[in-house]
């Protein structure tokens, strides 16, 4: 878990003809196990933009059981952990921005002091094909984040899509290994500026976010009126935090037994936007929806870089596509920032 510094990164190009080569090592050595790879040999298997959800849910499970206690025949209290055995996981096509909004969580779950073992667990068994973006989603805007559409950092092996194969380059030592497998050959000039200008094609978007660091813009309209007006549309659903790949919030649940002799211990996500979030001693701080959605976007653009050095904001594009009410940040930004039409 050391990217994207570490001097023990090798990389390599290569080209491949055939992405099923990948499929048939990756399920050899169990590490996608389960994974629906079919035998396909076409040139847009990976031609639309970030699935539906990030890679969060296989690191960061939604609900999971923490620990177990019983109280035994002396009635000593014993607590069990229940730190799950996790099967090596192989991701296909994951996106820059979400491998970006990955290393945020691992600054969040893996602190130096306080590692998650629940979420390392899950982390260290993960293994990253990536894919760089050749199309954008109207909805896509991790150009002006500085995330995409390229991935650069943080994955075993990258793909670049071409009409007729692909660019491979390897980054850690497995993704390194799994390339000395592939029936590849040197990749040529003319493929490497075809993949360059695919890239170059999905870096023209739609949407931005007029700066990477907006907390001077936000702190400075905490009374804005738009808070107001984005609270009568919200509908407090929290579904913006529950596929934003960055959002990290949890609560934790204590399920006692009937018989008062043993309780297990969960967490699931929980969302900024939920009452019960900012309910302290008595007292719910956020008690309406333009607070919520105010403190969410001010922590997620501002707060965030003095919590972990960047804005929490990958330019994914999900939280306006999951909308039901087609709220879209950077809408918003533009209007707080008085830069709409
Ligand atoms: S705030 Fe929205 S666009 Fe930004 S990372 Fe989260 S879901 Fe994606
Ligand atoms: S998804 Fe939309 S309606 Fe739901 S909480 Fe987020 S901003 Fe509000």
């Amino acid at each position: 878990m050391c990217w994207p510094a570490g001097q023990r990164w090798r990389y390599r190009l290569r080209y491949l003809d055939c992405f099923q080569s990948i499929a048939e090592w990756l399920h050899r050595h169990t590490i996608a196990r389960a994974l629906p790879v079919k035998p396909v040999r076409t040139s847009t298997i990976f031609c639309l933009a970030n699935g539906p959800q990030a890679i969060k849910p296989l690191t960061f499970a939604s609900q999971e059981k923490l620990w177990r206690c019983q109280r035994d025949a002396n009635g000593e209290i014993r607590f069990t952990s229940n730190e799950p055995e996790i099967e090596p996981l192989a991701v296909i096509g994951a996106r820059a921005c979400d491998i970006a909004a990955l290393y945020i969580q691992d600054q969040h779950f893996l602190h130096a002091q306080n590692k998650d073992p629940f979420y390392l667990a899950r982390r260290e068994r993960l293994f990253l094909v990536a894919v760089n973006c050749t199309h954008a989603a109207a909805t896509c805007f991790c150009a002006s984040t500085g995330d995409g559409p390229q991935v650069k950092y943080g994955y075993d092996i990258a793909l670049s899509e071409l009409d007729e194969g692909f660019i491979v380059e390897g980054r850690s030592d497995r993704g390194l290994e799994l390339m000395q497998r592939l029936p590849t050959a040197e990749a040529g000039k003319e493929q490497l500026e075809i993949a360059a200008e695919l890239i170059q094609g999905a870096a023209q978007q739609q949407r931005q976010l007029p700066s990477r660091n907006l907390k001077d813009l936000l702190f400075d309209n905490l009374e804005h009126e738009r808070w107001q007006a984005i609270g009568e549309r919200c509908l407090s659903c929290g579904n913006c935090t529950a596929v934003c790949p960055t959002c990290f919030c949890y609560r934790e649940d204590e399920n006692a037994a009937l018989d008062g002799n043993s309780s297990e211990h969960y967490r699931q996500w929980d969302s900024c936007f939920t009452q019960g979030h900012s309910y302290i001693h008595g007292l719910t701080i956020r008690a309406d929806t333009p607070k919520r959605y105010r403190q969410w976007l001010t922590h997620k653009l501002g707060s965030w870089h003095d919590q972990y050095g960047r804005s929490g904001c990958v330019g994914c594009g999900r939280c306006i596509t999951w909308c039901p009410v087609g709220i879209d940040i950077t809408e918003e930004i533009a209007a707080i920032s008085g830069e709409s039409g």
